[in-house]
């Protein structure tokens, strides 16, 4: 937990840096702090490693954090907690996350902005509600076929054909096009526009919709 004041060059005192870290381990309610200074990772729990480091990251007193996959690893019953534990943290200390996940389900009950990637590249973009009900981009659309009930409707399954390729052979023209239902000439020679088709919604393609 001493990391963040090396790498964000901090604080060098380190009788502060102690008490910075106390105070940062009890913000996340590792109780009492004292006693978990001295144990090794491995001594701790899956939840309480993931306090650590979200307690580690809030000693740079940041006002973003991205948290990747954060839970993904953990129990059910644990992910709740931790996921309570970061709103809870967000609304005191009046920070935002880029939370990256792969579960379609959860990004819409924690987001209020989301961006849907393919290749390290933005496809769909804006307000959460709007992209996960009114997607217009093919990608998020095979994305939400597959995820058990986010609007709670029956929707018909959009298997893709093929894999992600490489991120090192990026496909000319539109990268989504070797995997696409709806692949047209254009797609392969020119890389779409990112518009925004209407307020606070953009989508990478030539033909949205
Ligand atoms: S630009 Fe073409 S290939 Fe790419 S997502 Fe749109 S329709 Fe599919």
């Amino acid at each position: 937990m001493s990391e963040p004041f090396i790498t964000g060059k901090i604080e060098s005192n380190p009788v502060k840096r102690k008490e910075m870290i106390l105070k940062a381990m009890e913000s996340v309610k590792l109780i009492p702090p004292e006693s978990f200074l001295t144990k090794f990772p491995h001594q701790l729990s899956g939840g309480q490693r993931q306090r650590v480091a979200i307690a580690s990251a809030l000693i740079l007193n940041p006002r973003l954090i991205i948290a990747d996959e954060p839970v993904s690893m953990l129990d059910m019953s644990v992910r709740a907690e931790i996921l309570d534990l970061m709103f809870e943290i967000r609304d005191r200390y009046s920070l935002a996350y880029i939370y990256i996940t792969h579960d379609l389900a959860l990004a819409r009950f924690i987001g209020t902005k989301i961006a849907v990637m393919y290749l390290g590249k933005i496809m769909e973009m804006g307000d959460a509600r709007k992209v996960l009900k009114e997607y217009l981009h093919p990608y998020t659309r095979a994305l939400i076929s597959v995820t058990p009930r986010i609007f709670g409707s029956k929707r018909e399954k959009l298997i893709l054909k093929g894999e992600i390729q490489s991120g090192i052979s990026i496909p000319r023209g539109c990268r989504f096009q070797p995997r696409c239902p709806k692949r047209n000439e254009i797609c392969v020679l020119e890389e779409p526009p990112f518009i925004e088709v209407e307020a606070d919604h953009f989508v990478y393609c030539h033909f949205p919709g």
